[in-house]
């Protein structure tokens, strides 16, 4: 069994029984995380992929531990929050300009930060950061708070009245605005430190986590393989 995301028809599952490989016999062309053309037909249950060809075989995340662990991070976001066969070009190409930037970039948490953000906005989950959720002023340039339930940026004065706020920094509210807004290209300008990597993460994870009413899998995953004892 497969799990698919395409441009055509969104997340699909579908089965591969003696696939007729188009061009080498010995190539994997269904591995994870891999980009193909499939040629598919529809079975009783389930779709069934008759020939696949490779196009994108982003092979690092198939040998690095961390990478394939934001790769695995990245696809379970998607599966959680998108449903069967509702498709959408843009998170098509969110994801596989994604999983490309992973596998070739030497920093591959900005491709991860610059995901989520935009994932949340392609799922109508967009938080508000310019202005203060509760009363609307515009957000200054000061520390702030953050409401995961009310989806946003809340100002000093209303932060510490409203239960599920925390604090969140300037630098984290400028850099979420800035992802936001900007193309990757600009986005990729402005360095990640391993602090506001971290920040960034964990505000995301929460925000994922509490539109999930679960928690995710892969984040654990993730820190193991960040912690583990480097070898040699
Ligand atoms: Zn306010």
């Amino acid at each position: 069994m497969l799990w698919l995301y395409t441009r055509k028809i969104g997340k699909v599952q579908a089965i591969a029984k003696g696939i007729r490989k188009i061009k080498s016999r010995k190539a994997g062309h269904l591995e994870p995380f891999t980009r193909v053309n499939l040629l598919m037909a529809r079975g009783r249950t389930f779709l069934i992929v008759t020939q696949a060809e490779t196009i994108d075989a982003f092979l690092n995340l198939r040998e690095d531990l961390l990478l394939i662990g934001y790769a695995a991070y990245i696809t379970e976001l998607l599966d959680r929050f998108t449903y069967d066969e509702d498709d959408n070009q843009q998170i098509f190409n969110l994801l596989n300009k994604t999983l490309g930037r992973i596998n070739t970039e030497s920093d591959p948490d900005l491709p991860v930060r610059y995901f989520e953000i935009k994932l949340l906005e392609l799922l109508g989950y967009r938080p508000e950061l310019t202005n203060c959720v509760n009363c609307g002023s515009e957000i200054q340039a000061e520390d702030q708070f953050f409401s995961i339930s009310m989806g946003g940026a809340l100002c000093p004065r209303c932060g510490p009245k409203i239960p599920d706020a925390s604090q969140i920094s300037l630098n984290t509210l400028k850099y979420l605005r800035h992802y936001q807004r900007s193309s990757y290209t600009e986005a990729a300008k402005a360095k990640l430190s391993p602090q506001l990597n971290r920040d960034l993460e964990q505000l995301m994870q929460r925000y994922f986590t509490y539109f999930l009413e679960r928690n995710l899998n892969t984040p654990t995953f993730i820190r193991r393989v960040k912690n583990r004892p480097q070898q040699g």
